[in-house]
């Protein structure tokens, strides 16, 4: 984690993954805890865990800064998402590649981020789902329309060549997880995806 940091990344990503809301087994909050005082970024914690609820204020405890998860994993969007900032954290939606949009028309209010899945979440290292650029495209648009401080986040797939893709949508956050870590050189991968980022002008 001190290494990616230092090679530039802006945020820690962080997926927690249950084996029952989606089909594999990672990391809790003895892990975040564990990442904490290394490094001085963000954690952004991306919890693909039903039910939701229960483990937030631990991750809070933990030390993440951002808490994110799937509205399908909550009975009640609006009190998981006051629940994630009580406990002192951003709060966020994640949609997967079939979940709608309409999620968010009633919670705006409360949202500090919206993460938008380019891939089924479950496992690292899938390809790139083109249509998610038309759901950064729309999220970009209600973020716009909404006049709030919403961070537009793409998780899945993202690699130097479809960076540049993802930002033109609208996209302002990038998870990139095999991208980097399966090179040997963190800082030229994060500075070739800066690059791209440049060229967009965004
Ligand atoms: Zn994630």
């Amino acid at each position: 984690m001190r290494n990616v940091v230092a090679a530039g990344a802006d945020i820690i990503h962080f997926d927690v993954m249950d084996n029952h809301y989606v089909p594999n087994l990672t990391i809790g909050p003895l892990v975040c805890q564990a990442i904490r005082p290394h490094v001085q970024v963000p954690i952004d914690v991306h919890l693909m865990v039903k039910p939701v609820d229960r483990i937030i204020p631990d991750f809070a405890k933990a030390g993440a800064d951002i808490i994110t998860f799937h509205p399908e994993a909550s009975e009640h969007i609006d009190r998981t998402l006051q629940l994630i900032r009580d406990n002192g954290c951003k709060a966020g939606l994640v949609f997967n590649p079939g979940t709608p949009m309409h999620y968010l028309q009633h919670v705006m209010d409360k949202i500090d981020m919206i993460l938008i899945m380019s891939v089924n979440p479950g496992f690292g290292g899938q390809s790139f789902i083109p249509e998610a650029l038309k759901k950064i495209a729309i999220a970009r648009r209600m973020i716009d329309e909404s006049g709030r401080d919403i961070l537009l986040e793409v998780d899945g797939g993202i690699k130097v060549d479809n960076i540049a893709a993802a930002a033109e949508a609208g996209a302002d956050t990038f998870v990139a997880g095999s991208a980097i870590f399966g090179k040997p050189d963190y800082k030229a991968v994060i500075d070739a995806m800066r690059a791209e980022l440049a060229r967009t002008g965004r």
